[in-house]
């Protein structure tokens, strides 16, 4: 991992809401935004409150409409994390957001490029000091007007990269804007560049990181379904992040956005950018030596713990004895299974060998009871590690070794014998 990489810090959020740090030594902030209308203010209110105890820092809306912009009243009032007005082609969308008291502008240079109604957007959030997002989009950049020529003459400076003409003119469109910004002396702002593109995003986010010291808001947009838009963003985000560049994360799905939520807080823990709340859950992928449903008893899992634990305990369920305590190894509770039984362990000692219909309820006992011992401080998180030795309960299970070695192995032969 490379340090991170040093920017400002911008502010956004009131007394009610908490102030949220983006950029300096801040935490990495997880963004979303909503999928409905903002118009429609009690579904709105519910969605941005899902999304906020889902573990939103930061959360977007749409306002398209007059009618969005004055249900941000409203909905300011009834919800509890910062929320960002998206404004595209229409700047008094802004100015109107601003007036409602919201607590981020994002502006797309692409769409609202008139200087006087820039300056105007400006000049209100300088007032209310509130910060701007400058977000350019790969499919709202390309200026229609001589594209073929500015692609051209743009286009030769990034030779070398993948699309070099898209990221030449993203860039450009970039530092033309931020120059009215920078006319005003307004500093308090937030930029990013996305692409459809993972390699494109991780190429322009190296390049203006390069170029700007401003927190940078990464992301790539239109991702796809959660199933393939995971790997596309956290292939371009983590590979980002991981060279010390980002500051806010923005996974987007055409899913439901607590997905996104999730999704960008797991990839934060897993880069140790963030502290990990709740229980870590570490599975195996099951083989031939599978003796329970261990499919289903993850998931069911997954979801109790979800639910139940906010501790950052580390959990493993294993499908059998013979890789599993050294795959285990540090997990706080662990459950090991074998002929339709389990046997589990926290921080290494055994504490029970159950029947595989029991081994849900007990393992998730076992969770609450460390949670409650952990916030009493009588024990550590991963304190002591798993440590179980064959072959004692191996055949205590009657599975891995016990199954091979009650059986003829055939021999394996390589090639024409
Ligand atoms: S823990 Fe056991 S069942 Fe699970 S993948 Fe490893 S060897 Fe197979």
């Amino acid at each position: 991992m490379t340090p991170r990489r040093q920017t400002r810090q911008i502010s956004l959020g009131d007394r009610r809401t908490g102030i949220v740090r983006i950029g300096g030594d801040a935490p990495v902030a997880v963004q979303t935004m909503t999928a409905g209308y903002t118009h429609e203010i009690d579904k709105c209110v519910a969605e941005i409150n899902r999304l906020a105890a889902a573990g939103a820092d930061v959360v977007r809306v749409a306002v398209p409409e007059r009618k969005d912009t004055e249900a941000l009243v409203e909905i300011l009032k009834q919800t509890s994390v910062p929320i960002v007005a998206d404004v595209h082609f229409h700047y008094k969308r802004a100015l109107e957001a601003v007036e409602a008291g919201v607590h981020k502008i994002r502006l797309n240079p692409g769409n609202i490029n008139d200087r006087d109604q820039v300056n105007a957007v400006i000049d209100a959030c300088k007032e209310r000091g509130i910060p701007i997002r400058v977000g350019v989009n790969e499919g709202s950049i390309i200026e229609r007007k001589d594209k073929q020529k500015r692609m051209d003459e743009l286009g030769k400076y990034f030779a070398g990269h993948k699309s070099g003409h898209l990221l030449a003119l993203m860039i450009a469109k970039l530092e033309e804007y931020l120059d009215i910004f920078h006319e005003k002396e307004f500093f308090d702002i937030c930029i990013s560049a996305k692409s459809m593109d993972p390699a494109l995003t991780i190429d322009i986010y190296t390049e203006i990181s390069k170029r700007f010291d401003y927190p940078l808001h990464l992301g790539v947009t239109h991702a796809g379904p959660k199933e393939t838009g995971c790997i596309r963003s956290v292939v371009a985000l983590g590979t980002l992040l991981a060279n010390g560049i980002g500051d806010t994360v923005r996974i987007s799905y055409a899913s439901d956005p607590v997905y996104e939520v999730e999704d960008a807080l797991e990839m934060l823990y897993c880069l140790g950018l963030r502290t990990r709340i709740g229980a870590e859950l570490i599975a195996c992928p099951t083989c031939g030596r599978i003796q329970v449903d261990l499919f289903t008893l993850v998931q069911e899992v997954r979801k109790k713990l979800k639910d139940e634990i906010d501790v950052p305990i580390k959990v493993a369920v294993m499908g059998c004895i013979v890789n599993g305590p050294g795959e285990a190894e540090g997990a706080d509770v662990a459950v090991f299974a074998g002929d339709r039984r389990g046997i589990i362990y926290v921080q290494g000692q055994k504490v029970a060998n159950i029947p595989e219909e029991e081994i849900l309820e007990r393992l998730l006992q076992e969770c609450r009871d460390f949670q409650a011992r952990v916030r009493r401080g009588e024990v550590k998180l991963g304190e002591k590690k798993v440590e179980i030795k064959p072959p004692d309960p191996i055949g205590e299970l009657g599975s891995g070794f016990d199954r091979i070695a009650g059986q003829k192995v055939e021999r394996v032969t390589v090639g024409r014998t």
